[in-house]
Parts: C-alpha cells; sequence; structure tokens
C-alpha cells in the first residue's frame, strides 16, 4: 500500500478524469458508509438523502452503476431502493443485479452455518456490554464498537479472538470502529468488480472502473482496478491508499456523480 500522500482531489481534476473517460464504457462502483452516507453513530442511522437517490438515479441511466458495502444485501437493498443498480453486499459475497437480469452470484454458502455459529457466541458473551452492535449478514458479521467506552474494547477484541479459535474457517478483517468476521476465501471487494465488470462485458481495453470508497475493505477494491482503472479515496486526511484521487466527503462524492452523470449523458 502507498505511503499517506495527499492525493489531487477528484473535483479539482475532474478534467484528467474526462480523458480517461473519452469513448470508454463506464463501470461505476460505490461503497455505501462514509462514501454515500456520512459515518454515524449506528449502522441504522445511515440513512441516504433524497439528492442523492437522485444522483444515483442519474448515473444508474448512463452507466452501469454498482453499489459495494461490507452490510447484508437485504439491508443494502433497502436502505438505497435504486432499481437499476447493481448490489454486492457483506463486501461482495453476495451479488445481485437489477431488477429482471436475473443476476444473482453468492460465494461462500458453506461458510453461512459458521457465521452463525459465530454470531450466536458472540451475542452471548459480548450482549451484555452497553454499546456494542452485532449484525449478522449471512456471509460475514460485524461487531460495531464505536458507542463502547475505549476500555471496554480490549475485551471485545480479545472475545473475538477467542470465538474465532473455534472457527477456523473463519478470519477478522477491520474497518471504521468495527470488526468483520468473514470466511477464510480469497474473495473481497475488489473481486466483486471483477466479477461484475465481466458479467457487463465491460473487461475489454474500451472499458474503465471508477470506485470511490472510504475504508479499509475498500483498499482491495482499489488495487484490483489499479492497472486501467481510477479508485477514488473518501477521506478528509491523508492517509496509506491505492487510490490515486480523493473526495473530502459524502458531500464531495454527491457533485462527483453529478459531473459524471452530466459527462455521460453529453456523450
Ligand atoms: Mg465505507
Amino acid at each position: 500500500m502507498d505511503e499517506p500522500c495527499r492525493l489531487p482531489s477528484a473535483l479539482d481534476h475532474f478534467m484528467c478524469i474526462e480523458c480517461r473517460l473519452e469513448r470508454k464504457r463506464v463501470g461505476l462502483f460505490l461503497d455505501y458508509d462514509g462514501t454515500l452516507t456520512p459515518i454515524v453513530n449506528r449502522p441504522e442511522l445511515a440513512r441516504l438523502s433524497r439528492d442523492m437517490r437522485r444522483l444515483l438515479h442519474e448515473v444508474g441511466k448512463v452507466c452501469k452503476t454498482a453499489i459495494i458495502s461490507g452490510r447484508g444485501l437485504d439491508d443494502l437493498v433497502h436502505l438505497v431502493r435504486v432499481d437499476e443498480l447493481y448490489y454486492a453486499g457483506s463486501h461482495g459475497f453476495d451479488v445481485l443485479g437489477p431488477k429482471g437480469s436475473g443476476i444473482r452470484h453468492e460465494f461462500g454458502r458453506e461458510f453461512v452455518p459458521a457465521i452463525a455459529g459465530a454470531y450466536a457466541e458472540l451475542c452471548a458473551q459480548l450482549g451484555a456490554i452497553d454499546g456494542v452492535i452485532l449484525e449478522n449478514k449471512k456471509y460475514s458479521l460485524s461487531v460495531h464498537y464505536r458507542l463502547v467506552p475505549e476500555e471496554l474494547v480490549s475485551r471485545i477484541d480479545g472475545t473475538l479472538d477467542h470465538v474465532l479459535a473455534s472457527h477456523p474457517t473463519l478470519r477478522r478483517t477491520y474497518g471504521k470502529k468495527v470488526f468483520e468476521v468473514r470466511p477464510r476465501l480469497d474473495w473481497h471487494k475488489g473481486e466483486a468488480v471483477r466479477l461484475i465488470m465481466r458479467i457487463l462485458g465491460l473487461n475489454g481495453k474500451d472499458a474503465v472502473a471508477i470506485y470511490v470508497g472510504d475504508d479499509a475493505t475498500d483498499e482491495d477494491a482499489f488495487r484490483s482496478i489499479a492497472a486501467s482503472g481510477i479508485g477514488v479515496l473518501v477521506a478528509d486526511e491523508p492517509q496509506p491508499t491505492a487510490a490515486i484521487y480523493r473526495l473530502k466527503d459524502s458531500d464531495e462524492v454527491g457533485v462527483f456523480l453529478a459531473r459524471i452523470a452530466a459527462l455521460l449523458t453529453g456523450c
């Protein structure tokens, strides 16, 4: 991963992006939390604004657009509610095409019982800690600790280690104030991007992937498109990343989507 550096703004350098997209077919990939919505204390409070939903309709009409999130697929589809989009939930393990497309790919079904088992054990061992939010997302699970007092986080960390020791088919990854547990499979958001580009026939030299995301799990996607795509990190501080542009926050993501929609509508 690259050293932290101040990446060029995707808005200030939009003309460069415009040049990269000239006469290309575009696949647009967007993370949800912290990208389309601001980061909030509780996952259920991360609601898409009316403006952002309208923008997703607009970009969805002019280029193939997918939302890729650590959230469970049903939760993600329910929060976004834009029919023409592609969705990849649970970090790309659960992929769904637009209504009528017949596209549905699920990876790691054999791991679902282990996820359910680990979830039950974590509920029993961590449920009493104030502020812990546990989510079973079928192909992965989340332990949110944003609302947990700092001095209790190491207890959660240790409990998770202990539970995972009896589930060798699962592994832990890290997000913003959340521990994620997912199958020990070489599958992630970057593989989901490659899969969706392939499904859409966007794997030739005339295709470009744009990926916009804010979290550690989005780095897999930035790396997967590094050779020919455009990775855009959403962050207000420099941090190590494989992205090549940045946007400060979800407001800037909205401006960026509006420009992409206008650019591709004009083509
Ligand atoms: Mg995110």
